[in-house]
């Protein structure tokens, strides 16, 4: 993790005479309200919260937001104080990474793991799912299915595997880089210090390795044999040698208090992470967890927006699990609260359905071809575009 830059204290939003949410030096702020309609309900609601505006402003402009100040947010249900959040992380967003949608192609090449995360569907001890691990061949050829639909990451995705060979891994890397030049993402879990190192002078340029819950004794309680400490140790390192680090967490895991979830937003900030990738806690039916209630959406989406406004310029996805939840595609309100990135699935059949960190993961049955068209006609429906770059990462080196 980088060390926190300082803030400057002035929010750079205003409220305008006529009560709205503006960015200064941004035009009139219409394109951030979504015409006139919005427009004036947003007024309304800034007129009648004046308290709220000026809590969403001090939360934005403090190199460390206050505790109390993020609980408060997290814990309103008012309509229009969640309006007036959505539409400043919305500002934010556009301000500092635009109206483009980025897109990162996932191929999930192993679903074997040694650990036993209690809200996981892969964990060892989940003997009813089929294990499988793909060649270096069926890598490079979902990687170049990412490639041919015009995508420039590719995301190596696996659960955390004991016999995880570092030299296949590298020579993966190095053919992508060298053959069809895309950015490339790892996420394979905790290593050590000298693999990291070992995959980043292959060409690795990013890594996400999401910390789920900043509260160590929480995180004690769901990760048995792991810790937090290491875990944190391998986000520094990651920094450290150079990849754009991406982190994140769950929202709605048994124990968990918005007291915690005010610490993953302070942890975000003080991170100052490339990506911030925000999901619900969907139970899986055979992990400790099977009868626990689902993650709740709307929280989900406050984090997302919070996420959003403490980091700026991070790389914010609208997740999987938020358009999996509940059946609905509910992806379109993530983006409307900050998100700017979206993650199409392109491990091939019949490994899809195996990768079952949670159950009932929306598109496994599709055809990979068919996400991105999916994905425009989404996005275009919000008023933004599908950004084909590769979409580097944004912080000040
Ligand atoms: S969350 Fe990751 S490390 Fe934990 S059981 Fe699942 S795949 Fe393994």
């Amino acid at each position: 993790m980088r060390a926190r830059p300082e803030r400057p204290r002035d929010p750079g939003f205003r409220v305008t005479p006529g009560g709205s949410v503006k960015a200064e030096g941004l035009g009139d702020g219409s394109t951030a309200c979504g015409g006139g309609h919005r427009q004036a309900a947003l007024d309304a609601a800034t007129r009648q919260n004046p308290q709220f505006q000026v809590l969403l402003d001090r939360i934005y402009a403090a190199v460390l937001p206050e505790v109390a100040d993020l609980e408060t947010v997290l814990n309103t249900t008012d309509p229009q104080q969640l309006e007036l959040l959505f539409a400043f992380a919305d500002e934010v967003r556009r301000r500092f990474v635009g109206d483009g949608v980025l897109l990162r192609g996932i191929v999930e090449f192993s679903n074997i793991c040694r650990n036993t995360c209690w809200y996981c569907g892969l964990h060892r001890g989940n003997r009813a799912l089929p294990r499988y691990r793909l060649t270096k061949t069926q890598i490079l050829a979902a990687a170049g299915n990412v490639h041919a639909a015009g995508i420039k990451t590719v995301v190596l995705q696996s659960g955390e595997e004991d016999n995880l060979d570092a030299d296949e891994l590298r020579a993966v890397i190095e053919e992508i880089k060298s053959s069809l030049e895309m950015a490339v993402t790892l996420c394979v879990g905790e290593r050590s210090r000298a693999e990291y190192r070992f995959w980043r002078e292959a060409g690795a340029d990013r890594y996400l390795l999401k910390i789920e819950t900043s509260d160590p004794e929480l995180y004690r309680r769901l990760h048995p044999g792991m810790s937090w400490e290491n875990r944190t140790r391998c986000l520094r390192d990651l920094a450290e040698l150079g990849y754009q680090t991406g982190s994140g967490n769950l929202v709605g895991l048994p124990g968990q208090t918005l007291r915690h979830l005010a610490g993953d937003i302070q942890f975000f900030r003080q991170g100052d992470f490339d990506m911030i990738s925000v999901s619900p806690f969907i139970p899986h039916p055979q992990t400790p967890l099977a009868e626990a209630p689902a993650g709740d959406l709307l929280l989900t989406l406050k984090m997302t927006a919070l996420a959003r406004i403490v980091s700026r310029n991070a790389h914010v996805p609208a997740t999987t699990a938020i358009g999996s939840l509940h059946g609905r595609d509910e992806r379109p309100r993530a983006l409307a609260a900050g998100a700017n990135v979206i993650m199409p699935n392109f491990t091939p059949a019949p490994y899809r359905q195996q990768y079952e960190i949670y159950p009932n993961k929306r598109c496994v049955s599709d055809d990979a071809r068919a996400c991105p068209p999916c994905i425009e006609r989404m996005v275009e429906a919000l008023g933004r575009r599908v950004d084909y770059s590769r979409g580097d990462r944004m912080k000040m080196e």
